[in-house]
């Protein structure tokens, strides 16, 4: 096997990615090495091609990016079991230590000493990379690789709504970017009705459309009253906050019912203001944060609604593009009128 591979780096402390000749990743113990398919982008990403001040405090360059991907394992480090050359796996990009109070009360995917795959780690935006095994999910060898890559930030949203019990409930989900396009999916797939999606670019609609969402609202319409209409005047069971803007989240409190569950997922760029006697202790609404998924129980729901045919998350991937135009394709994502869903990478040299 040759030595060197492809990778894109984020190489120094500035805008932008590299794509640059490095050696292939040696597989520790427990590691797996895993030749990448497809890859997917994520917000994480732009956040880091953009270098943010999130970024600039986080990232310690040169790192390779990347963190959603599937691909077959090349090489099965010493230590691991349950693996082998050929499996076909995609991968939980929360790393945990296996040793500290969260990862010991069943809690791995908060972990005390959590990495990041393609954040604290190098990532999957290369030809090959690193993988824990015990971050590795093995799918079955004939399932559609775009789905395969994309089935962590998807996890994301099995678990936002696996959380919120929605069988036969009212859903709202605030958000029309791939997390709040796959909440909508992962809803419908639950038997949630109705599902109404508060979004806030007009492209996405035909998508939420497509993802079977029973009412779409614009954020700039009278979305309280509009939910209200449609709940009877009760408000809706369930909030999913895919946004973690500070609108989203006054509306989101005043449209949930009395005892219902406020799901926070999306992250506000800093400290937001929170109705907490009006909108959460007087209505006894229980909110939920959410990060990650849970190992492995979301990965089972999740292999669950798609084996079922129920959940279809191939509308929400809109784009693809060849790795080695990745910065064509982080200008994409940053599109102002947002006219892209989720995009795959394809390998270098495909
Ligand atoms: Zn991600
Ligand atoms: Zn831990």
């Amino acid at each position: 096997m040759k030595r060197t591979m492809k990778a894109v780096l984020k190489a120094k402390p500035s805008p932008g990615f590299e794509i640059k000749e490095i050696p292939i990743p040696q597989v520790g113990y427990g590691d797996l090495l895993v030749k990448v398919r497809r890859a997917a982008i994520c917000g994480t990403d732009s956040h880091i091609w953009s270098w943010d001040e999130w970024s600039q405090k986080r990232i310690k360059p040169p790192i390779t990016i990347g963190h959603e991907f599937c691909g077959d394992v090349v090489e099965v480090g010493p230590g691991v079991t349950g693996f082998s050359v050929g499996d076909f796996v995609s991968a939980e990009s929360h790393i945990p230590c296996g040793t500290c109070y969260q990862c010991r009360n069943d809690q791995q995917h908060i972990c005390g000493n959590l990495k990041i795959l393609g954040v604290d780690t190098d990532g999957c935006y290369a030809e090959y990379v690193r993988l824990p095994a015990v971050c590795a999910w093995k799918n079955p060898k004939d399932m559609d690789v775009n789905v395969a890559a994309v089935q962590e930030p998807l996890g994301n949203s099995v678990y936002c709504v696996s959380e919120g019990d929605v069988v036969g409930k009212s859903v709202a989900v605030f958000g029309c970017g791939p997390a709040g396009m796959f909440a909508t999916a992962v809803s419908k797939a639950s038997s949630a009705y109705p599902v109404i999606s508060v979004i806030k670019h007009e492209f996405r609609r035909k998508i939420m459309k497509e993802l079977g969402a029973d009412y779409i609202i614009n954020k700039n319409e009278d979305v309280k009253k509009l939910v209200m209409d449609v709940t009877q005047g009760v408000g809706v069971d369930v909030v999913l906050e895919m946004t973690g803007s500070q609108e989203a989240i006054d509306v989101g409190l005043s449209v949930v019912r009395k005892g219902g569950r406020f799901v926070a997922f999306g992250i506000p760029s800093g400290a937001v203001k929170m109705a907490l006697a009006e909108g959460v202790i007087f209505k006894g609404v229980n909110i939920t944060g959410i990060n990650g998924r849970l190992m492995y129980k979301t990965w089972f729901t999740m292999q669950g609604l798609l084996r079922s045919g129920r959940l279809n998350p191939k509308p929400v991937i809109t784009h693809t593009y060849p790795m080695e135009k990745i910065n064509e394709a982080m200008e994409k994502m940053k599109s102002p009128d947002r006219s892209v869903g989720k995009i795959v990478l394809l390998p270098f040299g495909s």
